[in-house]
């Protein structure tokens, strides 16, 4: 029995050792866990006004004023859990929103750098970016190098090996560079017009020095304050060169000038416009300048994460929205001016069309006014504008070539005979016999009444005798008949050939005197000077 009792004893002694033990070791815990709770209490302050009045109710169990509160406790367990998960789900949204913001950024900044170094920067910020969902500390650093990157573009300063002053530039000359191109190649489409409608002259002797600067003028490229000066002058030379300036062809001169006007207005305007496009561009640099700075202060000064995120977010979104619109202005202008350029682009085109009506009509004009309407054959005026080409080769390249006057012989006698409708007959005929018998290369005209002139081009004196000899004979062999009666129709030739010295007149009037020689030696008979 005595050694029952001091069994029990002992374990009495024991277990009272034991809680004591553990009720120390409890109450360390506690202490631990009501400090551990203390310091996130302190953490959490401020995030939001729910939290802030549950940390409060907390304070006093927290200070060790109160130890009997298990249920009260236990709610307040369950409503800060509430709490923490609606916490969460902000969390996750606003960090979705901040990548979005961020990718948007790098979106905008990839518009504005060419290199591949830059674009490189760009995809690994991207990277970078996206990683900011899950982990939001990474924000500021991605930050930072947004902005850096970000202020090397607006001031295209290199401060940095991996940021060249030549990568980013805000598009600013773009737009003007394209309206320069546009203008060129509306000059050069004019220029292409005005050389066509030159191309189409028959430009008089005198004006062909003029006619040649002219034309070396507009085929090296004019810009455009000089397109008036060299329409007048264009004007100037086709009035020169065409004898009898139909209505129409005034009615398209002055369709041409006003044309013309509109595309010094399209490009007065659309400096204008460009002006407008600068300003604007200055006005978003300086936003952004702003609105950056305020970034650099903000992730400077601001150490909570959350107030961070915050701020950021909301200067982010002016900074996206600010450039959003004037993005969307510019393209609002752009396709204005796009609109303006196609309309002048199909007046232009209208114009190219009535060019080729007017230049086709004038070449219908100047053939007829070229051309012998008896016989078909080329006139004086031909004549004087073949011989003038062949002169003209002469003085350069030193080609000889013989001038033939030929004239019938006693062609009066024909008319008082026959009547004058059987020597427009015999006309004719000539006309005939003779572009038969000369070369593809040589140019025959009805120099005047009965009188004939051929141009025999690389061809000496004595060749051309000798041609014009076969083709007497052949004139004299022609079977002319009047009401079945065969009319000897005879020609006498006087030929000469190009001679150092020579003006275009000398050359005539010695193939004239020859021609004389042959009628005074008996007609039918070539004869040579
Ligand atoms: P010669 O041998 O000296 O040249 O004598 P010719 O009679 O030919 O010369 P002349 O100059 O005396 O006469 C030229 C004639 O040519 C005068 C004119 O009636 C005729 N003639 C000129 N043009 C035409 C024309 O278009 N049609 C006709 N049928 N005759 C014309
Ligand atoms: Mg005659
Ligand atoms: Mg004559």
């Amino acid at each position: 029995m005595a050694e029952e009792n001091v069994d029990w004893k002992k374990k009495y002694r024991e277990l009272t050792q034991e809680f004591e033990q553990f009720e120390r070791k409890s109450l360390d815990t506690e202490q631990q866990l009501r400090l551990l709770a203390s310091h996130f209490s302190v953490a959490l302050e401020g995030e939001n006004s729910e939290f802030d009045t549950e940390l409060s109710a907390l304070k006093p169990l927290l200070q060790d004023q109160c130890v009997e509160h298990l249920g009260f406790l236990q709610k307040i367990s369950r409503r800060v859990e509430k709490q923490i998960q609606n916490r969460e789900e902000t969390r996750a949204r606003n960090a979705k929103d901040t990548v979005a913001a961020l990718l948007k950024w790098i979106r905008m900044l990839r518009t504005q750098v060419q290199n591949s170094g830059s674009q490189n920067l760009l995809d690994s910020l991207e990277k970078r970016s996206k990683d900011v969902e899950e982990k939001v500390y990474e924000l500021p650093s991605v930050l930072r190098d947004l902005i850096e990157l970000q202020s090397h573009i607006e001031t295209g300063t290199e401060s940095d090996a991996s940021f060249s002053d030549s990568d980013f530039s805000l598009d600013a000359t773009a737009s003007s560079e394209a309206l320069g191109d546009e203008v060129r190649i509306l000059l050069n489409r004019i220029g292409a017009e005005l050389l066509e409608l030159i191309s189409g002259l028959y430009v008089p002797k005198e004006e062909t020095p003029n006619a040649r600067e002219l034309v070396k003028r507009i085929e090296k490229g004019f810009e455009l304050p000089h397109l008036p000066e060299i329409v007048h002058q264009v004007v100037q030379l086709v009035i020169k060169s065409t004898s009898n300036t139909s209505e129409d062809f005034e009615n398209y001169l002055i369709e041409l000038s006003s044309r013309l006007n509109e595309v010094q207005t399209f490009v007065v305007d659309s400096r204008q416009e460009q002006a407008e496009i600068g300003q604007s561009q200055k006005d978003l640099d300086l936003q952004v300048r702003r609105d950056v700075k305020k970034l650099h202060l903000t992730v400077k000064n601001t150490h909570e994460i959350g107030d961070l995120k915050k701020a950021v977010s909301q200067q982010l979104s002016g900074l996206v929205k600010a450039m959003d619109s004037f993005k969307k202005k510019e393209e609002q202008r752009e396709q204005r001016l796009q609109g303006r350029y196609e309309d002048l682009i199909g007046k232009v085109e209208q114009m190219e069309e009535e060019t080729r009506k007017v230049k086709a009509h004038m070449e219908e004009e100047r053939l007829r006014a070229r051309t012998d309407p008896l016989t078909g054959l080329p006139n004086r005026a031909a004549y004087d504008e073949q011989i003038a080409q062949e002169y003209e080769r002469w003085s350069r390249y030193r080609t000889s070539f013989s001038v033939v006057v030929a004239d019938l012989d006693f062609f009066k006698k024909i008319n008082d005979t026959y009547g004058h409708l059987a020597g427009d007959k015999v006309l004719r005929l000539v006309a005939k016999v003779i572009t038969k018998n000369i070369r593809v290369t040589d140019f025959v005209a009805r120099y005047g009444g009965e009188e004939f002139v051929i141009l025999l081009p690389s061809t000496v004196a004595e060749e051309a005798a000798q041609a014009m000899d076969k083709l007497r004979e052949s004139l004299a062999s022609s079977p002319f008949n009047f009401h079945g009666k065969p009319v000897g129709i005879t020609m006498s030739f006087g030929v000469t050939e190009i001679k150092e010295g020579d003006s275009l007149d000398d050359v005539f009037t010695r193939a004239d005197e020859a021609l004389y020689q042959a009628k005074e030696d008996g007609r039918n008979l070539v004869r040579s000077n």
